[in-house]
C-alpha cells in the first residue's frame, strides 16, 4: 500500500516587531520543531535560535528573484516542503496579516491545497505604542485607531486610501511604511483639515535597543525627522495621544539604550547575559569565540571517576566542568551518590549555580572569584588530602602549582575548548565597519580566539578606542594587554554580572561626559 506522507500545516507566524521577548509561546513551539524556516528581513535572526540546528533557514530577501517572482518562489518552497512532510514556519515581521502579505501567502497555500495555521504577532504599531509610551487609545483623548500604509502614493487617484477621509478620522493614525512619503502625507492631512499642531511622532526600530523617537507638531514632523536622520523601519503616529509620551516614556531611559555590545561567550552560556543586556536597552550581537567539545581522551577522567572515594575534594573552575563531569559519571552508569563523601569547591557563583542545578551544595567558594583566591582558600583545608581538579583541556596551572606542596593534586580535563571565531562572519564585518561599541571578553581563551580572527582594521579600531574591550578579570585583562590591545574597563566582581555592571558604569561616565 502506498502511504502518502503526512502534510503538516504550514505555519504563518508573526515574529513581532524586533524585540526577541515579544514572540508568542505558539511561535516558539512551532520554531522548536521546524524543518524549514523562511524569514523576512525585519525578523531578528536571534529568534532562529529557537529552532533546532538541523532546521534549514532561508532569508527570503536573499532569494535571487525580484518582485514578484520572489513571492512565487517563496510560495513554491513552502508548498513543496509541506508536501514532502516537512514542517514549515514562515516567519514574518510583526503580525502576518497586518501589511505583511500574509493574506496572499495563505491564499497561495489554500489554492495548492496545503493546510496552514496563522499565529498572530505583535504588530509594529502595538510595539511602538508600548515602547514609546504612546497609548493608541485613551479615555480622555480618542476611542479609535487606524493602521494605514504610507506606501501608496497619496496623489494616486485610484488609491485605497482617501487622505481627506483620513484627515477627518476621529482617532489616532498609525502609518506603516511611510518614511519615504512623510512630507506628502503630512501635507495631505493638513490640506484636508487635520490641525497642523496635532501632536505627532516617528518611532524608529521600536522595541529594540535601536529605538529612537522624535515628536513634533504635525507640520514640523518632516523637518524634525530629517534633522534626526531617521529612516525605515519607522512608524508615524499622529494624534493627541502622542502628548502622553511626555509622561509615559520608559524604554528610552534604559541605561544601555543603543549601546552596541558584542558578546563572545560560548552560545549555550551567553543567553542569560544577552537577555540582561537587552533588558538594559543594549543592541547585542553574538559571536561565540570558543566552543565546548568532548576531551580528546576520557581515560584519565574515567580512572578518576572510578576511584572517587579516594579523594577528599572535588574542585570545579567552571560551570562547563560541572556539567561535563556529571554527564560522564552518568555515562559510566553511576550517579550523584558517587560524590557522597567528597567536599566540593567552586571558583565562583556561576559554577556554584551549576552544582545547585544538580541539587549539590558547595563547601567552599573564595571571596574573589579567581584561581589565586581559590587556591588560597583551599590551602587551609586540603593539607595531606587528595584533591581532584576538574577543568578544561587548556587553562592556567595556578591551582595545581599552589596546592602541590600541601596536597596530592590530580587534574583532569573533562572538556575541550576550541576556537570558534570564523573570519568573515557578519558580526566581524560589523566590528570592522564600526557598528560595535563594546566587546565583552569573559576569559583569556576567548580573548585570544577573538583577536586571532580580527583583521588590521578592526584591531586599529580597538587601539584607537572606537571599540572598547571590557574584561571580566585581571587575568583576562593581562592576556588582552599581552595581545597588544587596551582594556577599557575591568569587572570588579569576576562574573558576567560584574561585566554588565562595568558596562553600566562606562555608559554613565559617557553620559556625564556628554552633558
Ligand atoms: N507585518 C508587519 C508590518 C510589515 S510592513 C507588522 O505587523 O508590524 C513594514 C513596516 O512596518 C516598516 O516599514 C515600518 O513602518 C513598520 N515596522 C516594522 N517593524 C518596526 C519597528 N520595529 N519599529 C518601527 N516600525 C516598524
Amino acid at each position: 500500500m502506498n502511504i502518502s506522507p503526512v502534510v503538516y500545516p504550514v505555519a504563518l507566524v508573526g515574529a513581532g516587531p524586533g524585540n526577541p521577548g515579544l514572540l508568542t509561546l505558539r511561535a516558539v513551539e512551532l520554531l522548536s520543531r521546524a524543518d524549514l524556516i523562511l524569514y523576512d528581513r525585519l525578523v531578528p535572526v536571534r529568534l532562529l535560535d529557537h529552532a533546532p540546528d538541523s532546521a534549514r533557514r532561508i532569508a527570503v530577501d536573499a532569494l535571487h528573484g525580484k518582485h514578484p517572482e520572489r513571492w512565487q518562489e517563496v510560495y513554491q518552497l513552502m508548498i513543496d516542503a509541506a508536501r514532502q512532510g516537512r514542517r514549515v514556519v514562515r516567519l514574518k515581521g510583526g503580525d502576518p496579516f497586518v501589511f505583511g502579505r500574509g493574506g496572499d501567502e495563505a491564499e497561495a497555500l489554500r489554492q495548492a491545497g496545503v493546510p496552514f495555521e496563522v499565529v498572530p504577532g505583535v504588530t509594529a504599531a502595538l510595539g511602538a505604542s508600548a515602547f514609546a509610551g504612546i497609548p493608541l487609545t485613551h479615555r480622555q483623548h480618542v476611542s479609535a485607531v487606524a493602521f494605514v500604509t504610507g506606501h501608496e502614493n497619496p496623489d494616486k487617484t485610484d488609491s485605497f486610501l482617501d487622505w481627506a477621509e483620513l484627515a477627518r478620522f476621529p482617532g489616532t493614525l498609525v502609518v506603516y511604511m511611510g518614511m519615504g512619503r512623510l512630507a506628502d502625507i503630512v501635507e495631505q492631512l493638513i490640506v484636508h483639515g487635520k490641525p497642523a499642531d496635532t501632536p505627532a511622532a516617528v518611532v524608529h526600530w521600536a522595541t529594540t535597543g535601536r529605538q529612537r523617537t522624535v515628536t513634533a507638531p504635525l507640520r514640523d514632523l518632516p523637518a524634525a525627522v530629517q534633522q534626526a536622520g531617521m529612516k525605515a523601519p519607522s512608524l508615524i503616529i499622529i494624534g493627541s495621544v502622542v502628548s502622553l509620551r511626555a509622561e509615559l516614556a520608559w524604554f528610552e531611559e534604559r541605561p544601555l539604550l543603543g549601546r552596541r555590545i558584542l558578546v563572545t561567550r560560548p552560545r549555550h552560556q551567553a543567553s542569560e547575559m544577552i537577555a540582561r543586556l537587552e533588558e538594559l536597552g543594549a543592541v547585542v550581537s553574538q559571536l561565540p569565540a570558543v566552543e565546548i567539545r568532548e576531551p580528546a581522551d576520557w581515560t584519565p577522567v574515567d580512572r578518576a571517576l572510578t576511584q572517587l572515594s579516594t579523594y577528599q575534594w572535588l574542585v570545579f573552575t567552571s560551570a562547563n566542568g560541572v556539567d561535563a563531569l556529571i554527564r560522564r559519571l552518568r555515562h559510566l552508569g553511576r550517579d550523584l551518590r558517587a560524590l557522597g563523601s567528597l567536599r566540593l569547591a567552586v571558583i565562583g557563583p556561576a559554577t556554584a549555580d551549576a552544582l545547585r542545578r544538580y541539587h549539590l551544595e558547595l563547601d567552599l567558594i573564595p571571596s574573589r572569584f579567581d584561581s589565586e583566591s581559590l587556591a588560597a582558600a583551599l590551602r587551609e583545608h586540603v593539607a595531606g588530602q587528595r584533591v581532584l581538579l576538574v577543568r578544561a583541556d587548556r587553562g592556567r596551572e595556578i591551582l595545581r602549582e599552589q596546592l602541590a606542596d600541601v596536597a596530592e593534586v590530580e587534574q583532569v580535563a573533562v572538556y575541550a575548548q576550541v576556537d570558534a571565531t570564523e573570519p568573515g562572519s557578519v558580526v566581524l564585518d560589523a566590528l570592522r565597519r564600526g557598528e560595535i561599541d563594546y566587546v565583552t571578553l569573559t576569559s583569556s581563551n576567548i580573548a585570544r580566539s577573538l583577536v586571532r580572527a580580527l583583521d588590521e582594521e578592526s584591531l586599529q579600531r580597538i587601539r584607537s578606542g572606537a571599540v572598547q574591550l571590557v574584561s571580566i578579570s585581571p587575568v583576562t585583562s593581562t592576556t588582552i594587554r599581552e595581545l597588544g590591545l587596551p582594556v577599557a574597563a575591568e569587572a570588579r566582581e569576576y562574573t558576567t554580572a560584574g561585566v554588565v555592571q562595568v558596562l553600566l558604569d562606562l555608559a554613565s561616565q559617557e553620559c556625564s561626559r556628554n552633558l
